[in-house]
């Protein structure tokens, strides 16, 4: 069985218990579903209450999960433009950059709302 550690909890997972992610060199995100999760749950900028229906992003800065919101809460936890935001988004726009950050795309049949 395959397996990824993830960067948060740091246990040795089942791929399968990881996002997808095609960004990331392993096509997954660093982090375990449960870790996005509960990020998502304690980190959220902004109000607690999110229609389930906006798509959500998460920022990482080199491995590291910043933050995960939909691309306005990206784009003030960063002090950015929206637009910015979008275009990191972007399979063109989400290679590193500079800075060190990606924005990655949380695949819709995931359960990360809360
Ligand atoms: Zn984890």
């Amino acid at each position: 069985m395959k397996t990824k550690a993830c960067f948060k909890c740091k246990q040795e997972l089942p791929v399968e218990r990881f996002s997808k992610c095609r960004g990331q060199k392993d096509g997954l995100h660093s982090y375990c579903k449960e870790c996005v999760k509960d990020y998502h749950r304690s980190h959220r900028p902004g109000k607690p209450e999110t229609p389930k229906r906006l798509k959500l992003y998460a920022l990482y800065k080199g491995d590291t999960l910043e933050c995960i919101g939909t691309c306005k809460e990206l784009a003030r936890w960063q002090g950015c433009d929206e637009r910015t935001i979008r275009w990191y988004a972007t399979p063109w726009g989400s290679t590193r950059h500079d800075n060190g950050i990606t924005v990655y795309p949380i695949d819709e049949d995931e359960e990360v709302s809360i």
